[in-house]
Formats: structure tokens, sequence, C-alpha cells
């Protein structure tokens, strides 16, 4: 059976990825859901948007050799377990994660032939702005949720892919488009 594959879908925190994400015509891939030691947000679901574990529980996983890729971003860690993602490209399933800077690289090192796609936001202003409306952190957050964003987009040349999320039209199609390239040419 053919192996699926996997595409990572990275950028700052607040640059849109799951708006973005959420209104793409290719639906042919599995979300994988991350585990984080971050606390869960009013209207977010234990096994929707993340597994929420505890601090002691993450660190066991990573002992354990389970996690594909972690990072910690601002003061929590975010990872992705492996054996769920590497069963189900095994099982001919394209896989998608939607994840930080420092786990895509270390995916990036790891598996070869990666559909990797970066979001820049237009400005580092339209950014915070973003960030502000959506008004899911405290001030202190925010501002290392910024500084982290100014160090992610100087990644962007690890990525095969950049996009600009200047209009959410517009970005939707051309994740569309690159999707639609890489999956039906061959
Ligand atoms: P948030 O707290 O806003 O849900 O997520 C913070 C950042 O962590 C976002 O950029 C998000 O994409 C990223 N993230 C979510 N899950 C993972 C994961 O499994 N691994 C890594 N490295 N980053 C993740």
């Amino acid at each position: 059976m053919k192996k699926g594959k996997l595409i990572l879908f990275s950028g700052p925190s607040g640059v849109g990825k799951g708006t973005i994400r959420e209104h793409l015509k290719f639906k042919d891939y599995v979300f994988s859901i991350s585990s984080t030691t971050r606390s869960q947000r009013p209207g977010e679901t234990h096994g929707v948007e993340y597994l929420y574990i505890s601090q002691d529980e993450f660190k066991a996983k990573i002992e354990n050799g389970d996690m594909l890729e972690f990072a910690t971003f601002v003061d929590n860690y975010y990872g992705t377990e492996k054996k769920v993602v590497l069963d189900l490209l095994d099982q001919g399933k394209n896989v998608l994660l939607e994840i930080e800077c420092q786990g895509a690289l270390q995916v990036i090192g790891k598996i070869h032939d990666v559909v990797s796609i970066f979001v820049l936001p237009p400005s580092m202003e339209e950014l915070e702005s973003r960030l502000r409306n959506r008004a899911t952190e405290n001030e202190e957050t925010l501002q290392k949720r910024l500084k982290k964003a100014e160090y992610e987009v100087e990644l962007k040349d690890n990525y095969k892919y950049n996009v600009i999320n200047d209009n959410l039209l517009d970005v939707v199609r051309h994740v569309d488009d690159i999707l639609e390239k890489e999956f039906n040419e061959k």
C-alpha cells in the first residue's frame, strides 16, 4: 500500500493556521491531535484540539521516546506522539501537523518528503493586533508569543512553501493550490 504523506502546517501563534485549515477545500488528511501541558481554554475539548496532560505525563512520554517532536512554547510543552502518526502514514493516510517551528524543524530533520508550509503574517503589527483580538492570552503571555514569533519568522526558509496570510480567501486558495499540486501530480 502507498504510504501517506506528512503535511507540516506551521507559523507563528495567532497567524491564522487553524482558520486557514478549516477553510481548505483539500480534506484528504487526518489532523494530528497534539499533547500539551497548557491549560484548556474555554470552548476547547480534551481529545479534540489537544490532549491536555500534566508536565509529569509529558516528561514521561519524552523519556520513553514516544514523541515524534516536541517543543516548549511560552512555558508549556507541546508535542506529537510518534506511534499515532507513523501508523496513520503506514495505513496510507496523509497526516497534518499544525505545529510551531522548533517541532517542525525536528520533523523535517527526521522524515523524508514532508510537505512543509509556513504561514507568515503580513507584518508583525498585524500579528500583534490579531493576537490581541483573539483575547486568549494575558499581556505577559502575549508579549512572549510575539517575541517567539519574531524568531519563528526567521526560520521560514526551512520550509518548502511560504504563504502570507494577508487575505483569508487568497491564502486559502494558495494553500489549496500547493496541496493540489503536491497530492495530484505524483
Ligand atoms: P496554542 O497554545 O495557541 O494552542 O499553541 C501554541 C503554539 O504551539 C501554536 O503555534 C501551535 O501551532 C503550536 N503547537 C500545537 N501543537 C503542537 C505540537 O504538537 N508540537 C509543536 N511543536 N507545536 C505545537
